[in-house]
């Protein structure tokens, strides 16, 4: 069987992990990386990988099998992947979560006219953390689900407040509140307010001459990201940012509390436990980027979120092998 040919387009934390998952996935290869900076100026985990100029990738598209997208879901993923999927199959993990379906919609009619296959929204959330969500509500219809994430440095929400004018650098930290998982672990089924269950915390280096107050008030005030919740905004010198906020851990669960009977309750939980969040959200990419190169294979084309593809698909293992061996 032919090695899969994949291409990294974005070199982030997440283009690093993907580069790095590859080379653990040997029905894999990475062609290159594909960056808008200047690719002599961008450093790769194995210096053998070839950079290159996001413009070189016109020339290639006979050399790919899949692109896996690693831009930021705020400005890049919304305009990068519709281009891309109008030449390429690709994967992203587009996790702006009120933006989801006009991305979706955009996405899908590049890939539909172009004959090419989009997962987009992988990852852990969205993407495995969206499946146990789906899971819990069909097969415990009466109940709850509860996700509770962190603590944890958020990829998405950092790359958020970088691009908020006055910052020069960032993180931010999402923690959830012990009492609202204790109950909720003790079947309660509490009815909890985006604010009860998680607060966020962002601890940002101001840029030259910049006004704290206005930095403060455009990340707080921020939809989707930041004004739904309690959010504190801490500045510290780049030297503490560097010093104490260098990992990237993160995880969290997500809980179905349900009843099938007056006697009885039932509950699902999903936990992850993170060292590197950019470096599994990148595992959990490539291995959607093997489903995505079977579809297109298969005449399955346009775009699709975790939801539309079935498990076994994302294994290097065939349908008879995985029947025979984790059924
Ligand atoms: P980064 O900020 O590290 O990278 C984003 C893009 O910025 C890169 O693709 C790169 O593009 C550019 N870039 C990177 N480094 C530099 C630099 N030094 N100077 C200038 N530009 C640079 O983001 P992450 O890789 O950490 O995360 C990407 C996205 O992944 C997040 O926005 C988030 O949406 C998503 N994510 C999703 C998760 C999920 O579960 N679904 C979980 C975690 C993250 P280029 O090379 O073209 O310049």
């Amino acid at each position: 069987n032919a090695q899969l040919r994949i291409g990294i387009v974005g070199y982030g934390n997440l283009g690093r992990g993907v580069e790095r998952s590859i080379a653990l996935n040997p029905d894999m290869r990475l062609v290159g990386v594909f960056t808008r900076r200047d690719p002599d100026s961008v450093r790769t985990v194995d210096p053998a990988v070839p950079v290159r100029g996001v413009d070189e990738l016109d020339a290639m598209q006979d050399e790919i099998d899949v692109l896996v997208l690693c831009g930021g879901s705020k400005s890049d993923l919304p305009e990068q992947t519709p281009q891309l999927a109008s030449r390429f199959s690709v994967v992203d993990s587009f996790d702006t979560h009120a933006r989801i379906p006009e991305h979706f919609a955009a996405v899908d009619a590049a890939a539909r006219a172009a004959g090419t296959t989009a997962v987009i929204s992988t990852g852990w959330d969205p993407g495995l953390f969206s499946l146990q969500r789906l899971y819990g509500e069909a097969i415990l219809p009466q109940g709850e689900t509860y996700t509770f994430w962190g603590r944890g440095l958020s990829q998405g929400h950092s790359d958020a407040i970088r691009r908020v004018p006055g910052v020069a650098a960032g993180v931010q930290y999402t923690i959830p509140s012990d009492d609202a998982v204790a109950r909720v672990r003790a079947g309660e089924r509490p009815e909890l307010g985006t604010r009860d269950k998680h607060t966020r915390e962002c601890v940002v280096v101001l840029a030259d001459g910049a006004d704290p107050d206005a930095v403060r008030e455009a990340i707080v005030s921020m939809p989707d990201y930041f004004e739904p919740y309690d959010t504190t905004v801490r500045f510290v010198s780049a030297e503490e940012l560097t010093r104490d906020h260098a990992g990237a851990p993160h995880g969290g669960f997500v809980i179905r509390s349900g009843t099938t009977s007056d006697a009885s309750s039932q509950t699902m939980e999903f936990r992850l436990a993170l060292e590197s969040n950019p470096e599994f959200t990148a595992s959990v990419l490539v291995a959607y980027a093997r489903a995505a190169a079977r579809l297109h294979a298969s005449g399955d084309h346009g775009a699709k979120t975790p939801f539309d593809i079935a498990p076994g698909l994302l294994s290097p293992k065939t349908a008879e092998q995985l029947r025979a061996e984790l059924l």
